[in-house]
């Protein structure tokens, strides 16, 4: 078994053993990396399943638990993101890990950037075959803006890959990141044999035969350590150890500072489908952390560590459960320990909330959360109070910064097929708009609304659930308008602008004007023409 750490490492060391025991992170990949493949594997070591196919079996039975939606079935994605929790022991300690599910698929990247404003820490699924594909890229240029921590997992290592020194290479070019490995294949393809241990020297062995083993492993003393020979073949070892001491001298050594802000990532190399790798990618974030980190607020930081509780709601989600029309709001926690039944301050409507049945994403069922800490994402249902970007507080009045809003970047109009459900039809779009699922604009001149999405796909995917969620079939079509930009700037300058321009503004579902157009060039003449007047492609949700 491998050493363990003598006491719960965490680069706060003054933080309380439960805030400091908790890893609250995400994954990031390109869609087949092999996202769910591990987090699959993930729950199977946090005791959070028993057997591996529970979360999605394979063919007809392909789910995971966050796809609720036929389509979703249909179509293999997972459209909505929630979070799952579980325990990971190593020796003495057992860590909470918070796992917060981001949608792989391109046409949800909007949800996707907010969910990474409730972690702390995101792990890079990457194939080993594929190395960083489109996605992977510009995810992994959001952790950038937030400067997280990234853990890299290089998959598939099974099958035919590339080089190593190829793949390190290649995201330390196309990401501008430094990389260190932490482990080391041995072996490529029908030949792989399992990972060198850079991190703790030993020997990490696959166990091809059974896939839900944990994979063998094997102290030694250094690369000179004769028992290398026992489980590595000679034509494998040679190599091994060339590569080995190739990538000390040319790759940076693990250095826990860099990591943590952002600079350096460790990789692992592994097989998610064999099991391979997983625990050491595991014991990784437990070991290197990093725990519940401050959180950006107005007018002040807020640290894990204060009493009292507050939290940001960064994802609501309808109708997570058909049988019951409830919405969730998924809430990070910032600071304090919540207790069930707590009274929360509302910020926005300065209003109290009785939390009294706060549900814990637990990987098997939704559970009752009776308390949690910084760090924790609890799921509060509600009937449409809470959205995204609003603060629950013991009072304060604190406003957390930094979930952005995207410009959508296709726009239709949409229309009842039954004009006599127009009605049904705003309510609809109503919480969709709330949902953050995507943007709804109401035209200052005309009747009908224009709904703005980030990908293609989304159009459908609301079609289906304004048919499956409320019974109503929609036809969404092209709209005069192909680009929105929230109008910002002094009221007097805004109403001026508002006042000559009405045939282009429309409100969103807060009130707040947008500008439409379908040329750069009217953008250009608004900037040129109202010089107080600003045009922004994103809005702060918080
Ligand atoms: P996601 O789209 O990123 O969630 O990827 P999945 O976990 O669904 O995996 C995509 C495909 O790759 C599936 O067919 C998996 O069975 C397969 N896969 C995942 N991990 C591995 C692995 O370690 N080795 C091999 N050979 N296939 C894998």
């Amino acid at each position: 078994m491998p050493p363990m750490p003598d006491t719960l490492q965490t680069n706060r060391p003054d933080l309380p053993p439960e805030i400091g025991r908790r890893r609250t992170f995400a994954i990031i990949s390109h869609p087949d990396a092999g996202k769910t493949t591990l987090t699959e594997k993930f729950l199977l070591y946090g005791g959070a399943i028993q057997m591996a196919g529970q979360v999605r079996a394979k063919g007809e039975a392909r789910r995971t638990r966050s796809d609720f939606m036929a389509m979703e079935k249909d179509r293999g994605i997972s459209v909505s993101a929630s979070a799952m929790s579980f325990d990971f022991t190593r020796g003495d300690d057992a860590y909470r890990f918070n796992l917060v599910d981001t949608p792989g698929h391109s046409d949800f990247s909007e949800d996707t950037y907010r969910t990474l404003t409730a972690v702390d820490a995101a792990i890079m699924v990457i194939d080993g075959a594929k190395g960083v594909e489109s996605q992977t890229q510009k995810l992994f240029e959001v952790c950038r803006l937030r400067d997280l921590p990234i853990l890299t997992f290089c998959n598939k290592m099974d099958r035919e890959s590339r080089d190593t020194f190829e793949i390190i290479d290649e995201i330390q070019e196309n990401l501008a990141i430094d990389v260190t490995p932490a482990s080391w294949p041995i072996g490529r393809g029908r030949d792989f044999v399992g990972c060198y241990d850079l991190l703790h020297d030993r020997l990490e062995l696959m166990d091809r035969a059974d896939r839900n083993k944990v994979a063998e492993t094997v102290a030694i003393a250094g690369l000179d350590d004769p028992r290398l020979a026992e489980h590595v073949p000679a034509e494998l070892l040679d190599t091994l150890r060339e590569e080995l001491e190739m990538a000390r001298e040319l790759l940076p050594a693990f250095d826990r500072d860099a990591f943590l802000e952002g600079s350096l990532t460790p990789i692992w190399f592994g097989s998610a489908i064999n099991s391979f790798g997983v625990q050491e990618l595991m014991a990784g974030i437990a070991e290197y952390g990093p725990p519940p980190q401050p959180q950006r607020a107005e007018p002040r930081q807020v640290a894990p560590e204060e009493g009292k509780v507050a939290g940001f709601v960064f994802k609501v989600q309808a109708n997570m459960d058909p049988k019951h029309r409830d919405r969730v709001a998924f809430v990070r926690l910032a600071s304090g320990h919540f207790e069930r039944g707590m009274k929360l301050t509302h910020v926005r409507s300065k209003k109290q909330m009785a939390i009294s049945n706060p549900v814990l994403f637990l990987a098997a069922d939704r559970e009752l959360a009776e308390e949690g800490w910084a760090g924790d994402i609890i799921g509060i249902p509600n009937h449409g109070q809470l959205r995204i970007g609003d603060a629950l507080t013991e009072g304060e009045a604190l406003k957390f910064t930094g979930i952005p809003s995207f410009a959508p970047e296709l726009l239709q109009s949409v229309r009842a097929g039954d004009p006599m459900k127009a009605k049904h039809l705003d309510k609809a779009l109503d919480q969709f708009a709330e949902e953050g699922a995507a943007k709804v604009f109401k035209p200052a001149i005309g009747s009908g609304h224009i709904v703005g999405v980030v990908g293609a796909l989304q159009f459908e995917v609301l079609a289906s659930r304004i048919e499956l969620e409320y019974g109503l079939p929609v036809r969404f079509e092209p709209s005069q308008f192909t680009s929105a930009r929230w109008v910002h700037g002094p009221d007097a300058a805004v109403d001026k602008m508002i006042e000559k321009n009405k045939q282009h503004i429309a409100h969103d579902n807060d009130g707040d004007p947008v500008f439409l157009t379908r040329l750069q060039w009217d953008i250009d003449r608004i900037e040129r023409d109202y010089p107080d007047v600003r045009l922004s492609a994103t809005k702060e949700m918080m």
